[in-house]
């Protein structure tokens, strides 16, 4: 039974979706005013695996990912550059998707934009200021949250103790500032980007797109609504409020889960104190696999510390991955091991209870992990056969659906004669014991870009 951790009402549930096998799955996506974080890339990346997972288990999901692209600091940008906000948001959405790409990240089904759902947000602005939960005011149409009854119930804040009546208009949130909101802001400056509206020219303000693009691409209630955690309140409190008001159905979402922050360093990332990492920084420095990996060895909703020094520890650990996949691609050879598939099964079972277990990649990791020492136990002790490689390798690749870590083909890579001959002498001078002549061989290689590690299947080279 598959369970999740629903921060409305704080406690793990069985998963069962509204409408049998079929889930909608909404993720508060980026403000597209500059390239991705790896902040972003943790939020993705841990998303994409319990998509993909919610698939594995046989779910038919559908996923959609908004864009921001009209927002204060989009303006602002924009005129930095001397851009329109569009030319600003499809430069930086063109190079998020080339992100997704590289880490691993299936497309969603959808991306809505803001810009290309206003008449939907006018209409349902309208519609809560006809119910009586939004109010005019000179500058813009606010929320009103005395009238929202259930206002707090996702991030337990209280109204009572803080004054409302209060307004806030920019699209920057205190954290613990229970406020009225803004759902359309009048234009200011002629130069702002604005569209007609029944209050005159202007724009939307940010929590409003949530509610309107879930509901128009999913349906009025959601089975999971996901973001990081710096988005409960008062972003997805905001949600709650707007959707439930509008629609009168409760609740809005089934499921709210959030995925803890990623900091560097144990610091938040910050322009501010140089720790900004923008993901093709990232992918300059590491392969896309390693910080997939990196994030996918953690329960979602862990924080994680940024390092160069725990990546180091991913790379290497990667490594030994890929050298095992490719360890078992190259068994030859009829023997049988009857433990093999007994070794397969429970592991497969491990690793099913872990991921059923709301989404625990640690304990699915160390299920794995310890299959891994075992098998290449048996491998070095002449126990395993082509048969039996292939039901490890059959594992992979079926856990690789949602794992999306392990890679199965060998890169094309070529010697050069030079090198082959170079690995050739080496072989002889190891088979001989001139071990100081054998490693100043290793040495050349390894200056030429080319990696020796000596198994006990023999020689292995691969490229640095
Ligand atoms: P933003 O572009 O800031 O609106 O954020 C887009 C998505 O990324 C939201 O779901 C955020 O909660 C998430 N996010 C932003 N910063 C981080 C971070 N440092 N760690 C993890 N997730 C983040
Ligand atoms: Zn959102």
């Amino acid at each position: 039974m598959l369970k999740v951790y629903n921060t409305l009402g704080k406690k793990k549930q069985e998963f069962k979706p509204l409408h049998g096998k079929k889930v909608g799955m909404y993720v508060c996506g980026p403000t597209v005013y500059g390239p991705g974080h790896i902040g972003h890339a943790r939020t993705y990346i841990a998303f994409d695996i319990i998509r993909r997972y919610f698939e594995f288990s046989g779910f038919e999901v559908k996923y959609v990912v908004n864009l921001t692209d009209i927002h204060d600091d989009m303006i602002k940008r924009a005129k930095e550059q001397r851009i329109t906000i569009f030319e600003l948001a499809d430069k930086n959405i063109a190079l998020f998707f080339k992100d997704l790409d590289a880490l691993g990240i299936k497309k969603a089904d959808v991306y809505p934009r803001v810009t290309e759902h206003i008449e939907e947000i006018v209409e349902f602005v309208k519609a809560l200021e006809e119910k009586g939960f939004a109010y005019a005011t000179d500058d813009g149409v606010y929320y009103d949250i005395s009238k929202f009854k259930d206002y707090g119930k996702l991030s337990g804040i209280k109204v009572k103790e803080q004054k409302t009546g209060t307004r806030v208009e920019t699209d920057k949130y205190e954290k613990d500032k229970v406020q009225d909101f803004a759902l359309w802001k009048k234009q200011k400056q002629p130069d702002e980007p604005a569209w007609d509206s029944p209050w005159g020219k202007g724009r939307p303000g940010w929590h409003i797109e949530c509610s309107v693009m879930s509901s128009k691409h999913l349906g009025e209630q959601l089975d999971i609504h996901g973001g990081a955690v710096d988005l409960i309140f008062p972003h997805h409190e905001n949600e709650i409020a707007q959707s439930e008001a509008r629609s009168g159905k409760k609740p809005f979402v089934k499921y709210w889960l959030h995925s803890g922050f990623l900091n560097v360093e144990g610091q938040k990332m910050s322009k501010s104190l140089g720790n900004f990492i923008e993901i093709p920084d990232l992918l300059e420095k590491h392969d896309a696999r390693a910080f997939r990996f990196f994030v996918s060895g953690l329960h979602y909703k862990s924080r994680i510390d940024f390092s160069e020094k725990a990546m180091e520890k991913v790379d290497r650990t990667l490594e030994k991955w890929d050298l095992f996949v490719e360890r078992l691609m190259d068994i030859r050879g009829e023997k049988e091991n009857p433990e093999a598939k007994t070794l397969v099964d429970s592991t497969r079972k491990e690793v099913v209870a872990a991921m059923d277990d709301d989404f625990m990649l640690p304990n699915a990791w160390a299920a794995l992990q310890k299959m891994q020492t075992a098998v290449n136990k048996q491998i070095d002790s002449g126990k395993f056969g082509e048969g039996n490689a292939k039901q490890v390798l059959d594992l992979l690749k079926e856990l690789n659906q949602f794992l999306g870590v392990f890679k199965f083909e060998k890169e094309e890579q070529e010697l050069s004669k030079g090198q082959q001959e170079l690995i050739n002498q080496r072989e002889t001078l190891r088979r001989e014991k001139k071990w100081s002549e054998s490693d100043k061989i290793r040495e050349e290689l390894a200056k030429q870009g080319i990696l020796i590690d000596d198994t006990t299947d023999g020689t292995k080279w691969r490229k640095a």
